[in-house]
């Protein structure tokens, strides 16, 4: 398969690994070129005075269109049990987080209706969030438990991931957030919930390979630093690394207890200062924000500018999940980075490109383009150039997707 008149193709970098600061404003290019696909991987690209043509080769013509690699949302709760309009109404006529509670609302509002549906729905639903979000071109994602609240309510929705990872054409990969609040049943009893994390849940998840992360909800009123890494300790043991719901409402340590414990990224970050800057600076730990919830929730957005002009290397995700953030899009949340947090075209690509894929740990197969990648492409419609893509916000400017080369 080969994809001929590219009018720009973006993403060849050179090496696999990180973007830092300045370096996340380079998006390598080149014009009119071609991308050459053989079965799952790129087998080659150039420019298209170089094209030299095989038989039988099946040809898509881009002509005026841009191409680049798909998106890697490193950040998602998508397998969840109905949506919370309902909810969203209330937040509109000014009912507090306290009364939407007591009215049924909240996590717990997505955990009762998770017990209540069967895996099979659970697997059919998350399998068509799958779909919408391969058509505005993700190619690889991240996907948390988090709404079962119960050793088998978890279980299901691992269960339900692992599934979702050997039947789709999307790279996903999976991760335990047993920790995302405290079940009803065990209101005022944290410890009994952290035992059951710890010495029920862990255990059989360890042994039937069902997650590749543990995260926690470190927050005022869900879980504080020494749950945080009791738990990040727990999972380690049974060989899963850290990430992080950090300093979304408060600014208490959790960036900090994050870089401490080898997280591999650290989320959210609303609320950091200068002194979580610093101390990201001297990690490996990853910042990873996500725009769309802070929008959703009238949070102010992360310091996205400062902690790039900084030096910092960010990757973005959208947090896909039916309480703060119902969407998946990433065209309009590079959008959104944009024009709230002043990234510029080329950072915000990166971010969704490359360090998506390192924040996800699968940069040496995706995130670029580069020979033996996976072929996960993005082709646009016939546009004037880049920084067009995140200027038209809420236009759909992607003509095709590719997904381990095949076209979806
Ligand atoms: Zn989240």
């Amino acid at each position: 398969m080969l994809i001929t008149n590219i009018k720009e193709l973006f993403g060849i970098h050179l090496e696999s690994s990180l973007l830092k600061g300045k370096e996340m404003a380079t998006l390598p290019s080149l014009e009119k070129a071609y991308v050459r696909i053989e079965g799952e991987h790129i087998i080659g690209f150039g420019s298209m005075t170089e094209l030299k043509t095989r038989d039988g080769e099946a040809m898509i013509d881009a002509g005026g269109c841009l191409v680049m690699p798909a998106w890697c949302d490193s950040h998602t709760h998508l397998v969840f049990a109905g949506s919370r309009e309902e909810e969203f109404v209330d937040k509109l006529k000014g009912r507090s987080y306290a009364e939407i509670a007591a009215r049924g609302g909240g996590i717990q509002n997505s955990a009762r209706r998770l017990q209540d549906t069967s895996e099979e729905a659970l697997y059919e639903a998350a399998r068509q969030r799958l779909d919408e979000i391969a058509r505005t071109g993700t190619g690889a994602v991240e996907i948390k438990s988090g709404y079962g609240l119960s050793t088998a309510g978890e279980l299901k929705m691992l269960r339900v991931i692992k599934r979702l990872r050997n039947n789709s054409r999307l790279t996903i990969k999976s991760t335990f957030l047993g920790a995302h609040a405290l079940p009803e049943r065990q209101r005022g009893d944290k410890q009994a919930y952290l035992r059951e994390i710890i010495e029920e849940m862990l255990p059989v998840i360890a042994r039937e390979g069902l997650a590749d992360y543990i995260d926690v909800f470190c927050e005022k009123g869900f879980f504080d630093l020494d749950d945080t890494r009791q738990i990040l300790r727990a999972g380690r043991r049974c060989g899963l690394k850290a990430k992080l719901h950090a300093n979304q409402l408060h600014n208490f340590g959790a960036v900090q207890v994050g870089i401490e414990e080898g997280a591999l990224s650290v989320d959210h970050l609303e609320n950091i200062s200068e002194a979580e800057i610093e101390c990201l600076k001297k990690s490996n730990t990853i910042p990873t924000l996500l725009p769309t919830a802070a929008f959703f929730l009238r949070l102010p957005f992360p310091p996205a500018r400062q902690m790039i002009d900084s030096g910092l290397g960010i990757a973005l995700a959208t947090d896909y999940n039916p309480g703060s953030s119902p969407s998946g899009n990433i065209p309009l949340l590079l959008a959104m980075s944009c024009i709230q947090m002043r990234l510029l075209p080329e950072e915000g690509i990166n971010a969704l490109t490359m360090n998506g894929a390192c924040a996800m740990e699968v940069e040496s197969e995706l995130g670029s383009i580069a020979v033996g990648k996976k072929a996960n492409l993005i082709i646009s419609k016939p546009v004037p150039d880049l920084a067009y893509l995140p200027y038209r916000f809420g236009d759909n400017w992607i003509n095709k997707v590719m997904i381990g080369g095949e076209i979806i």
